[in-house]
C-alpha cells in the first residue's frame, strides 16, 4: 500500500516555519510522505497563528477556500489544525472549520499520527488544547529541513514569560521552555554536517535563554559554547528575537569576539512613549533602550540593528506616537515592522479603553513609514562604494543575490556561483529599494 500524504501550509513567523519542520519530521518519522501539493496530499495540516487579528482571519478565510476548492474537485484530504490559533479560540475554530477533523493547540504536536490513527480507526473528530507540555524541558529535536536553502532554523526555546499587555503568545505557548545546551550543540553539529550555511537561533526572547533552567547569562553561554566547538567551520549563526529588558552589553561582547555571530540584532522597541512601554508592561525605557543602541553602535559600528514598533495601543496620544518617531529618528534603524495595535481577547491591553478611531491610527502607520522609509533610502544609499563580503543564497540564469553578514541583501551579475559561497562585492548603485553590485575578484 503507498504511504499516506501530508503537506503543511505555515501561518505566521519564523517560529511557526520551524515547528511546521518539526511535524514534518515527525510525520516522516511515522510513516507518511510528504506531498508535492496541497491536491496531491492525504492529509492537509494548517499551522496557525494569532498574533493579529486580520491575519488570523485572513488565515481562516484562506483555509476555508481551501478545502472548498478541494472538494470542488472531489478531493476530501483529513484536514488538521493546529498551532497558536487553535490554542487561542479553541472550539471556536473548530466551528468555524466544520470539515476539519483534528483540532488542536501548541503543545501535544508529537501526539499527532497517534491522533490520526484514532481519527481514522474511530472516524471520531478529535479536539484538544491542552497547553501542558509533554516535557518541562524544551527538548524536541528532529527537523525536516529545506535542503534548497542555505539557511536553517534552530528553536533554542519556546513559549515566553513577559506577558507584554497586547500579546496573545505567552497564553497561546505557554511559558518559556530552553532547550538543553547538550541538544542544541548537537543540532547545530548536524546542521553543519548536512551542508548549511547559516543557522537562524530562534525564540520569543533568546536574551532570557536558559533563565528557565537555574542559568544565569545563559544566552552568552548558549553564543560561546557555540563558537568554541564550530569556530572553524564557514558558518554564519543569527539569533532572534532580543527583548529589550534582558539584553546587555556582554551579549554584544559576546558577539564581537565571535567571527561566526552575525552583527545584527533584531530589538523591538514598540513604542518611544516611557508611558505607553510602562502599558505595553514591556520592562524598559526608551532610555534603556537608547542605551543599548548607543552600546551595540559604539562597540560594532559595522551592526545592523532591526525593531517592531505598534501604533495606536490604547490611550497612545499625539504626542507618544510623536515620541516613537522621535526615537525612530534616533535610532536610525536599518530594518523596521510597524503594524497598528490589534486588540486580543485575554490580554492585558484588550481591557483597556480605545477611543482612537481607526482612520487616524492609519494616519499615524502612514506617517510612521513614512519617516522609516527615508531613514532606510538613506541608509541604503550609504552603502554605495563600499566592498563587502556576501553569502550568496538566491540564484536564477543571470542574476544573483545575497547577505552581507549585516543582513543587507546586495544584487549582482551571476557569474556560476552556487549558494553558501562567499564573495566579495563592490555596491555600485541603488535602484527602487535594492542594492545592486558587482564582483571584485581577488
Ligand atoms: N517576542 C518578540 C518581542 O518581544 O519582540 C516578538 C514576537 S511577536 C509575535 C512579533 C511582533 O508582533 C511584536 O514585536 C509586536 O510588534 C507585534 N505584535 C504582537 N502582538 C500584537 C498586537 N496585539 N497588535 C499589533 N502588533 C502586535
Ligand atoms: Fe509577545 Fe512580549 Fe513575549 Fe514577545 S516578549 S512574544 S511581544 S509577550
Amino acid at each position: 500500500m503507498n504511504q499516506p500524504t501530508f503537506y503543511i501550509e505555515t501561518f505566521g513567523c519564523q517560529m511557526n516555519k520551524s515547528r511546521s519542520e518539526h511535524i514534518a519530521q515527525v510525520m516522516v518519522q511515522n510513516g507518511y510522505q510528504p506531498a508535492e501539493d496541497q491536491q496531491r496530499a492525504d492529509i492537509i495540516l494548517f499551522n496557525t497563528c494569532a498574533v493579529r487579528e486580520h491575519a488570523s482571519e485572513k488565515a481562516i478565510s484562506n483555509i476555508q477556500k481551501t478545502i472548498k476548492d478541494l472538494n470542488k474537485i472531489s478531493r476530501y484530504p483529513i484536514i488538521v489544525i493546529f498551532g497558536c490559533l487553535g490554542q487561542f479560540l479553541k472550539n471556536r475554530l473548530a466551528e468555524r472549520i466544520p470539515t476539519a477533523q483534528i483540532v488542536i493547540g501548541t503543545s501535544n504536536i508529537d501526539r499527532l499520527p497517534q491522533y490520526l490513527k484514532e481519527y481514522l480507526s474511530e472516524k471520531k473528530k478529535i479536539f484538544n488544547f491542552d497547553l501542558q507540555p509533554s516535557s518541562p524541558v524544551f527538548d524536541e529535536s528532529g527537523y525536516f529541513r529545506n535542503p534548497s536553502q542555505i539557511f536553517t532554523f534552530l528553536p533554542i526555546t519556546y513559549g515566553c514569560n513577559n506577558f507584554c499587555s497586547y500579546c496573545v503568545v505567552p497564553f497561546t505557548t505557554g511559558r518559556q521552555r530552553s532547550k538543553p545546551l547538550s541538544i542544541i550543540l548537537k543540532e547545530t553539529e548536524n546542521i553543519i554536517e548536512e551542508g548549511y550555511k547559516e543557522i537562524i537561533l530562534l525564540g520569543q526572547n533568546v536574551n532570557s535563554y536558559g533563565s528557565d533552567l537555574g542559568l544565569k547569562n545563559g544566552f552568552e553561554i548558549l553564543l560561546q559554547n557555540i563558537d568554541r566547538n564550530f569556530h572553524d567551520s564557514s558558518i554564519w549563526i543569527r539569533f532572534l528575537t532580543s527583548h529589550p529588558k534582558d539584553m546587555r552589553p556582554s551579549i554584544v561582547d559576546t558577539v564581537k569576539n565571535s567571527s561566526l555571530l552575525a552583527r545584527y540584532f533584531h530589538l523591538p522597541i514598540q513604542s518611544g512613549s516611557d508611558q505607553i512601554l510602562a502599558a505595553m508592561n514591556r520592562g524598559y525605557t526608551r532610555d534603556h533602550y537608547m542605551g543599548l543602541v548607543h552600546y551595540i553602535r559604539q562597540t560594532l559600528p559595522e551592526s545592523g540593528i532591526g525593531t517592531d514598533i505598534i501604533v495606536g495601543f490604547p490611550g497612545e496620544t499625539e504626542k507618544d506616537f510623536l515620541a516613537s518617531l522621535q526615537i525612530v529618528q534616533e535610532a536610525q534603524f536599518e530594518q523596521t515592522y510597524t503594524y497598528i495595535y490589534s486588540p486580543r481577547s485575554g490580554t492585558a491591553a484588550y481591557q483597556l479603553p480605545d477611543h482612537l478611531p481607526l482612520t487616524e491610527k492609519k494616519k499615524r502607520l502612514h506617517i510612521l513609514n513614512q519617516v522609516v522609509s527615508e531613514i532606510h533610502h538613506k541608509k541604503l544609499n550609504s552603502w554605495i562604494g563600499k566592498e563587502v563580503k556576501v553569502m550568496i543564497d538566491q540564484i536564477q540564469e543571470m542574476n544573483a543575490s545575497g547577505r552581507t553578514m549585516n543582513n543587507q541583501r546586495i544584487f549582482l551579475p551571476n557569474f556560476n556561483f552556487f549558494p553558501g559561497q562567499m564573495i566579495s562585492v563592490r555596491v555600485k548603485r541603488l535602484l527602487k529599494g535594492k542594492l545592486y553590485g558587482e564582483l571584485v575578484l581577488s
